[in-house]
């Protein structure tokens, strides 16, 4: 049983070698009698933003630390292969958190759902049906208030949250801008994604020009998912009434010393309301979700970008990509074929 382990508690940009491959154990996992629990084969894991946060040592946040020397754990896909638990048989897809091994002993199931077989690629259950998906639909269509109309403007607009943001927004009748960090990614979120407009905000000196650029009479809504420079630029170009979705700050996770926002004023003289959400506070949305946006997949409303990266070895370079903007679409390892 391969598996990937967290070495240490960091400070910065989380790097390939944070995390090492371990042969594992040659003793088969197995699910005790009597014990509930239930042995997968993990097939797809999901590289997130948020287990920046798992590796320092600090407790305040709604995620505990990892352990030093454990696996790393995330969001997956798996298939039951033995079970002890009579909810989960033998040859059940499920989707939630799932070690970064081959084969996972499952104990808890709070976080874990049942995929139900139909024709979706097995890999949105960690994407566009899993939890980024639900944190654009839940960020969006709770936090934004949106009308029909409305400018909006994503950042980190190719990711896994962002791309069905923009979508969402563009189905709503609203104008809708995104920016990215390569001129591959301002080319899909022109071409593919069908945004409006699109920028490379690498390549502009100066990001409250920019904005200005392209939203001449202002932003209704921001949806937030980098923080810093970009949020204040957009603090700066918001209209009154706007609202300031706060989903991530994607530039910030590693800084020991977060950048300060020096435009915060803005919200007072616009009537500007910025909200921070967490997507795990929306799951009396979840049912709808996964109706309304496999709907919308199936008669071809939205598109869903991945990237995919082969064999459990790559995850840790998958994982530390996120944050030099190396994944184009959903960052996600495919372990073993379905
Ligand atoms: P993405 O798929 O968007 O991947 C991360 C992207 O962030 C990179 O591709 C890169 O794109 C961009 N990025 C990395 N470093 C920087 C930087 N220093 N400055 C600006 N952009 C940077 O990730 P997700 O879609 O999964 O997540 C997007 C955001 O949403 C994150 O902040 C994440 O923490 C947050 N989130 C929040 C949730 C909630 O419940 N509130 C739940 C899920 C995610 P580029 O090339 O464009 O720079």
């Amino acid at each position: 049983n391969k598996q990937v382990i967290f070495k240490g508690y960091i400070v910065g940009i989380p790097k390939e070698t944070d995390m090492e491959i371990r042969a594992g154990s040659k003793f088969k996992v197995e699910a005790p009698k009597g014990s509930g629990a239930f042995v997968v084969k993990n097939l797809y894991l999901s590289c997130d933003p948020y287990l920046r946060g798992r590796m320092r040592d600090f407790r305040g946040s709604y995620v505990p630390p990892f352990v030093p020397g454990s696996v790393m754990e995330g969001f997956g896909v798996a298939r039951v292969l033995e079970s002890d638990n009579p909810n989960f048989k033998p040859g059940d897809l499920v989707s939630g958190l799932t070690g970064w091994e081959e084969y996972s002993l499952i104990q808890k199931t709070d976080h874990l759902r049942k995929v139900e077989q139909n024709d979706m690629p097995l890999s949105y259950y960690v994407g566009l049906l899993g939890m980024p998906g639900f944190t654009a639909y839940a960020g969006f269509y709770e936090v934004c208030a949106p009308e029909k109309g409305n400018h909006v403007f994503v950042s980190a607009a190719s990711g896994a949250v962002g791309q069905l943001v923009g979508q969402l927004a563009k189905i709503h009748g609203c104008y809708v801008v995104g920016s990215a960090g390569t001129s591959q990614k301002v080319d899909l979120l022109k071409n593919r994604l069908g945004f409006d407009e699109a920028f490379n905000y690498k390549e502009e000196l100066e990001l409250d020009a920019a904005l200005k650029r392209y939203f001449p009479k202002g932003i209704d809504i921001y949806f937030d998912n980098v923080g810093g420079a970009m949020l204040d630029a957009a603090l700066l170009n918001m209209r009154n009434y706007g609202r300031i979705a706060v989903c991530g700050m994607v530039s910030q996770h590693s800084q020991s010393d977060p950048q300060g926002i020096h435009n915060l004023y803005c919200l007072v003289q616009k009537s500007i309301r910025m909200q921070g959400f967490l997507q795990h506070n929306y799951q009396h949305l979840h049912a709808r979700f996964l109706e309304d946006i496999t709907g919308l997949y199936k008669q071809g409303k939205i598109v869903y970008v991945e990237d995919v990266n082969e064999a459990l070895e790559s995850a840790p370079a998958a994982f530390a990509g996120l944050f030099s903007g190396k994944n184009v679409g959903k960052q996600v390892v495919r372990v073993a074929n379905e």
